[in-house]
């Protein structure tokens, strides 16, 4: 891959869990597309990574793989994550630009035209922002507005809203994000973190092609989970704070119950107000508790300095596997 002098190489990279019904589209609309007709200096591959499906998405893409010479396959000993297969696939890339891009057709070709158009311009990376969400039922949008607000709020990186891992990255951008040494990771935080000059397109998201969604809510929650506690640590903090105020009232309190007994004798009932400070206090430790947990549980898996993929085996195209 060092032909730079003659042409500019833009690696997609498509993580595919399951796709097996819209790997063969996917290529269509590529073609279809013809991305680089236009600008004849421009040269694209794709790096389609196989994150342990199940069905025959392996075998479709490497069906696919005998027609073409600018298919790269890494398969994954098993599923991982979306997270994960991004990371494999940005590993391998040693494009001159990078983008991921989602093997079930919700993001339009036509838009990589725009994002290659920026990045002449001298934009290190190229967001794409969705119109819309109209392809998302209400209850989702208001999920995802408000793990924008609380992320945002929360921690000192600010992670533009409605736009996903589509995107373009220079070879420098792609070059840090390998560096970075952690293995868990929240790709859309980690892009946000690593900075450079920015530029955003806006594009339509398209309804999936085959299939459904491959996160469900909970899968979801954890990932806005995930990110609010790779970039910061405010919910730990938090706790100081409200230990200082609880014990401030409480203190209130107390000065309140020694005058009236004081001045009034003592008045044993006091069940309730005393039920009432236990639970409310259990209930306030055991929330704190369960946060520590939260980012011990996120120190421990890190301190085993796991990686946060296996790659099973790598499919070159034809072509490239003599030159090696
Ligand atoms: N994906 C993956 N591993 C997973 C889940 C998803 O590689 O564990 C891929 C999936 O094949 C697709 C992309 O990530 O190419 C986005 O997934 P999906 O369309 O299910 O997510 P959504 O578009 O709903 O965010
Ligand atoms: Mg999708």
């Amino acid at each position: 891959m060092e032909n730079h002098e003659r042409f500019l190489l833009i690696q997609l990279v498509v993580p595919c869990f399951n796709e097996e019904a819209n790997i063969i589209p996917f290529f269509e609309e590529l073609d279809k597309a013809d991305l680089a007709q236009a600008e004849s200096d421009l040269r694209f591959e794709v790096i389609a990574v196989n994150d342990g499906s199940k069905d025959q998405t392996l075998k479709t893409l490497l069906e696919i793989q005998k027609e073409r010479d600018d298919l790269t396959v890494i398969d994954l000993s098993r599923n991982f994550g979306k997270e994960s297969a991004l990371t494999a696939g940005l590993s391998e890339a040693g494009g001159d630009a990078v983008i991921p891009i989602d093997a079930d057709g919700q993001h339009p070709f036509a838009t990589i035209s725009e994002m290659v158009a920026l990045w002449r311009q001298g934009y290190d990376v190229v967001l794409a922002k969705r119109n819309t969400r109209d392809t998302d039922t209400r209850l989702q949008k208001w999920t995802a507005r408000l793990f924008y607000k609380a992320h945002n709020q929360l921690s000192d990186i600010n992670i533009p809203a409605d736009v996903g891992d589509f995107r373009l990255m220079d070879k420098k951008v792609v070059r840090v994000l390998n560096q970075l040494p952690e293995n868990r990771r929240f790709m859309k935080g980690l892009f946000a973190w690593v900075g450079f000059r920015t530029a955003t397109v806006i594009y339509d998201v398209q309804p999936r092609s085959y299939g459904q969604t491959r996160f469900n809510t909970w899968k979801l929650w954890n990932l806005a989970l995930e990110g609010i506690t790779s970039f910061s640590i405010s919910p730990l903090k938090i706790w100081t704070y409200v230990g200082v105020v609880v014990a401030f009232l409480s203190f209130l309190y107390a000065s309140y119950l020694v005058a009236t007994t004081l001045i009034y004798g003592t008045d044993l009932p006091g069940y309730p107000s005393i039920m009432v400070a236990v639970l409310f206090m259990g209930g306030i430790q055991l929330i704190s508790i369960g946060i520590i947990g939260e980012y011990l549980g996120r120190v421990y898996i890190e301190s085993k300095n796991r990686p946060s993929y296996i790659i099973a085996d790598i499919y070159k195209p034809e072509s490239k596997t003599d030159s090696f």
